[in-house]
């Protein structure tokens, strides 16, 4: 079984409106399937940076056979096509819906039916769409929100408290489910999904924050120091999500560092549990999506718990290492495991050029990918793009 994911969401920001969120199903079941015939547990959202706005757009846009970028497409003068962007096949599963109702009354059917968000860590980019559609949400049957205890943790105590946004768990409108690294949980048995935990940079520890908010008013400014001391690593998800049916499963990770900057190996942990999936004789892994935010910076401090090309290649030759390594040794000559292999990059950050960032980033990854031979298929998420991995 394949998977059929859409976009909403792929940008790191800074703009805002289109950061990380995707949909998930499998690539059988049709919109019109979820909708008529009820299937809501078929499909689940990853990251909710956007929502029920983008989707009321590219449903727009599929049904009047305009190209789903079109938004994207206009804010740089030379922007990689779709087909550039990725080696997988492309879809316009929107395109089928009915237009005797508005865009946004269809995206808002296709949410009223979404019962299943997992999110990777309570940044804003992740969670603002969730957070901004929840105005929409009904206590009859409330959003299951689940993460880390840390990311759920900070969604109860610094999002949904009564401050910055009503208290939605209270008011049954969300529940906040937290689950343990490395601990697998079903969702309604229709998918399974471990979740990984990955560093995505230093943050101030709690003592030095309230040292320095007793020293200065504008502790909160202050930058990284070379006193390591001080902070501790903000701990982000992955999510290896598996069709339980099919035993299909496509691995995402939500923003994360390389091992070479954290030093924890944590990445390294994940490599090694996801190895054996590539003997399988049925390839039931199919795909990694994760970020690569950068193109190719001098200095690591710049990279505020995100990746960049090096970076990233290093990863994925140590996952190619894990794979090597347990393969009988008369049969490790000559073998590629990774080719072929589909990985998108999502979580590019938007920078003021001439030309798209992707374009680069693409290019600084295909040239890594030759040098290496590693023979990698990567694609690169648009906004408002759907696949099938
Ligand atoms: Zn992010
Ligand atoms: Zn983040």
């Amino acid at each position: 079984m394949s998977f059929e994911i859409t976009f909403l969401g792929a940008s790191g920001g800074p703009i805002e409106g289109v950061t990380c969120s995707m949909l998930l199903k499998p690539s059988s079941v049709s919109y019109n399937d979820i909708l008529s015939n009820n299937l809501p547990n078929e499909l689940i959202c990853i990251d909710a940076g956007s929502g029920i706005g983008l989707l009321s757009e590219l449903i727009y846009n599929e049904l009047h056979d305009i190209s789903p970028l079109s938004r994207q497409l206009r804010i740089y003068n030379n922007m990689l096509s779709l087909e550039q962007c990725f080696k997988t096949k492309i879809t316009r599963p929107f395109a089928e819906l009915s237009n005797s109702i508005s865009p946004y009354e269809q995206s808002q059917e296709i949410f009223k039916l979404m019962n299943n968000y997992l999110i990777s860590h309570a940044h804003m980019d992740h969670i603002a769409g969730l957070v901004i559609n929840s105005a929409s949400f009904c206590q009859e049957s409330p959003k299951n929100v689940y993460g880390s205890k840390g990311t759920i943790d900070a969604l109860q105590r610094h999002i949904f408290n009564g401050l910055v946004w009503p208290n939605m768990a209270k008011f049954n409108m969300v529940k906040l489910s937290s689950h343990e690294y490395w601990q697998t949980f079903s969702i309604n048995d229709t998918y399974s999904v471990t979740i990984f935990d990955l560093s995505h940079g230093k943050m101030l520890s709690n003592d030095e924050k309230t040292s320095q908010r007793a020293e200065s008013p504008n502790y909160l400014h202050n930058s990284y120091d070379d006193n390591f001391e001080n902070y501790h690593n903000y701990i982000s998800s992955a999510f290896l999500v598996t069709h339980e049916l099919s035993n299909s499963s496509v691995l995402i990770f939500g923003d994360f560092e390389s091992d070479a900057v954290s030093r924890l190996g944590k990445n390294k942990r994940i490599w090694c549990k996801i190895a054996p999936m590539f003997l399988q004789p049925e390839k039931q892994l199919k795909g990694i999506i994760l970020e690569c935010s950068t193109c190719q910076i001098v200095s690591t401090n710049e990279l505020y718990g995100h990746i960049m090309p090096t970076h990233l290649i290093n990863e994925l030759r140590a996952l190619n290492d894990e794979i090597l390594a347990i393969l009988p040794s008369s049969s490790r000559q000559n073998v590629t495991p990774l080719a072929g292999f589909n990985v998108v990059i999502n979580h590019v950050k938007e920078t003021p050029n001439l030309s798209d960032p992707r374009r680069e980033i693409l290019h600084e990854l295909e040239v890594l990918n030759d040098k290496y031979k590693l023979g990698i298929h990567f694609s690169i998420a648009l906004n408002g793009a759907s696949i099938v991995l």
